[in-house]
């Protein structure tokens, strides 16, 4: 439905400079405009709070995880849950529901189980993704005419 989801399909370069950035709010999808630096900051639509920090993991943990930030996964650290992000790292062993709207990477060594949604995806060498795989915009909404 918003306009800015199509713009961006046919612009997928990415710019990492800039001084707003336009999101989808994780909660209940709608549009959002925030300064590129912006660390936290209310939907406008459903007034839940966006989180933007990175969530890093260093020891194996069950967490569900919501951030427009990245989420990195330490090499023997291991996460399982459902996970929502701007860009994920996995360097030791990811399993859940993972929906990235930015960048996917998963290195070498590392694992990824489970349904993994982003629109660009990295795998080095020796990485190993098991599951299901969506490449490309995960808002069913985006789809409708
Ligand atoms: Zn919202």
């Amino acid at each position: 439905m918003p306009a800015w989801f199509t713009k961006n399909e046919s612009e997928p370069r990415l710019n990492p400079v800039f001084a707003t950035q336009k999101l989808a709010c994780p909660h209940c999808h709608c549009p959002v405009e925030a300064a590129a630096r912006a660390v936290t900051l209310r939907c406008p639509n459903c007034a839940k709070p966006l989180q933007f920090q990175d969530a890093i993991f260093n020891r194996s943990s069950v967490e569900n995880v919501t951030t427009l930030g990245q989420v990195r996964v330490h090499r023997k650290a291991t996460l399982k849950g459902t996970v929502d992000c701007g860009s994920l790292v996995v360097q030791g062993s990811l399993e859940g529901m993972v929906n990235v709207r930015g960048e996917a990477r998963i290195d070498a060594k590392a694992t990824f189980t489970g349904s993994l949604t982003t629109r660009r995806l990295q795998v080095e060498r020796g990485g190993c993704l098991r599951g299901t795989l969506c490449i490309g915009e995960s808002n069913a909404e985006s789809h409708t005419a």
